[in-house]
């Protein structure tokens, strides 16, 4: 209203300084920059309060985040204070400010704040670090007050004593302090921030608790981990197996299943993926499902998801049927070795194109594995080995597919090393020669090598009869494998 008065009445003056004979061409243009300038302001944020704001009806409730145990219960234990602060400051407890979950991407942390909020009934307020960051000194500062000051009001106004301001990326705005171009602005930024955490008082009429999450831990400024700022950090790792499977069932709780859908099998298939990948799994499969044009979804349907959130759609890409053979060799190599040496460790084998990959094997490993001896890494470069193996066996020469194969059985050759695992025992690298390294690192190639190759011949026949399935039908089920491995044995 106010606006449209103003500028109906300016134009109004400027028509009658233009009848009464005045120049007002300079007025025109005045009034023009006035007008750019507002507008780009506006567009960009700087006058405005741009926090998100959620009540209670964030319906995120802890039972809705599968896995993350470890990271509820200590969450939860957080929250106990501001919600019974009466007993604790009976007790004379010092109430928690801060939490902070340090975590991969998507593993959910903005869940458990939201989680956070609905357990306690509080107020709800979330930013992002980049929108504390500004080129303007002091503009990042005055946002972190307004913050604040919006989860008091907001919490007042709707008669609640509790608020949770979450703040994702952190780092952005929580960075070492001196470690930015333009350190004035940051470091007024992070010390707002911190006056902010000091000032938050049991005593309120509103208790606040701020609840950060960081992909970055390592990044943060020292000042704001010290106790009494971030007193609780609340690891939120990837999921477990069973933490998988929980989350695959709780997706998938309004969406019609198959009899066959087996998640354990899904969980034991997924090591190393996220909450967000498993969302998108079951997802995808139900995609599958419609594209299908059926009624539920089905096990096969979330085994193609798994590869699909893995490696990348299906490409068009038609290989021609040299490379298909090829290709075809390649997998099975990798496929035979495995189960050589893992019987059951095979999930299936495919030579349809996915992503940068021609064709793939994929292993489904019974139980997550964090430790692993020389032997278990040995056979891992035993397996990457393979398919360069078969493809000499076969034709007698090997193809840039193998690339990245050899690149991963460096790599745990390297962890041999530095583990202490080599023949050297144990080293600091640093003192290492390079060519020693690189010796170290041919000699075991070499053995596996030399392994590899005697195995593959010793099941040339199986490898034979495997590679003309897969061209075949390209797929090849680790059962259907297992199956055409035994034939010989028997
Ligand atoms: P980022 O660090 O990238 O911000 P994040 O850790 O905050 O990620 P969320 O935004 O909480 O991750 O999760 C993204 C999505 O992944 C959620 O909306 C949910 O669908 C799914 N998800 C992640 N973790 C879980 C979990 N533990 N249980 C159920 N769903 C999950």
């Amino acid at each position: 209203m106010l606006k449209d008065f103003v500028l109906g009445s300016s134009i109004a003056c400027l028509v009658f300084l233009g009848l009464a004979g005045y120049e007002i061409l300079p007025l025109l243009l005045f009034g023009g920059m006035i007008i750019s300038f507002y507008f780009l302001i506006g567009k960009k944020g700087m006058f405005k309060n741009q926090f998100k704001e959620y009540t209670c009806a964030v319906e995120v409730g802890f039972d809705e985040i599968g896995g993350q145990k470890t990271a509820k219960q200590e969450l939860k234990e957080a929250l106990d204070f501001i919600i019974h602060s009466d007993d604790t400051k009976e007790l004379g407890i010092r109430p928690l400010k801060g939490v902070l979950l340090t975590g991969p991407p998507g593993t959910g942390k903005t869940l458990l704040a939201k989680a956070a909020a609905n357990y306690s009934d509080a107020i709800f307020l979330t930013a992002s670090g980049s929108e504390f960051v500004e080129m303007y000194a002091g503009v990042g500062a005055q946002r972190v007050r307004k913050l604040f000051q919006s989860a008091k009001g907001t919490a007042k106004s709707q008669k609640k004593d509790r608020a949770i301001v979450f703040i994702d990326e952190i780092e952005v705005m929580g960075g070492k302090r001196g470690s930015h171009s333009s350190h004035l602005e940051y470091d007024q930024t992070l010390n707002q921030l911190l006056v902010e955490m000091d000032g938050l008082k049991t005593n309120e009429e509103v208790r606040v608790l701020l609840i950060a999450a960081t992909n970055r831990g390592d990044m943060l400024d020292e000042a704001l981990l010290r106790p009494g700022r971030f007193d609780r950090q609340v690891q939120v790792s990837l999921p477990s197996k069973e933490g998988r499977k929980e989350i695959l069932s709780i997706h998938a709780r309004n969406k019609p299943l198959g009899v066959d859908v087996d998640f354990d099998k899904i969980a034991r298939d997924t090591f190393g993926f996220s909450g967000a990948h498993l969302e998108s799994v079951i997802n995808e499969a139900a995609i599958m499902a419609f594209r299908n044009k059926k009624k539920v979804i089905s096990q096969i349907h979330l085994m193609e998801a798994v590869d699909k959130v893995m490696l990348g759609e299906k490409l068009d890409r038609k290989p021609t049927q040299e490379e298909l053979r090829r290709v075809a060799v390649h997998e099975t190599g990798h496929a035979i070795i495995s189960e050589l040496l893992n019987s059951g460790s095979v999930s299936h084998l495919t030579i349809t194109p996915r992503g940068n990959a021609l064709g793939y094997m994929r292993q489904s490993p019974k139980d997550d594995q964090y430790l692993f001896t020389r032997n278990q890494l040995e056979q891992q470069i035993q397996v990457c080995l393979a398919g360069a193996q078969a493809e000499i066996l076969i034709f007698h020469n090997s193809s840039t597919g193998a690339g990245n194969d050899y690149q991963q059985a460096v790599k745990l050759t390297h962890q041999i090393i530095a583990s202490g695992l080599s023949r050297l025992g144990v080293v600091d690298r640093d003192y290492l020669s390079r060519n020693k390294q690189h010796r170290i690192l041919s000699e075991i190639i070499e053995q596996q090598t030399v392994y590899v190759e005697s195995a593959l011949r010793a099941h040339q026949q199986t490898l034979v009869r495997i590679f003309e399935k897969l061209i075949k039908d390209e797929y090849v089920s680790g059962d259907d494998l297992r199956q055409l491995i035994n034939k010989k044995v028997s």
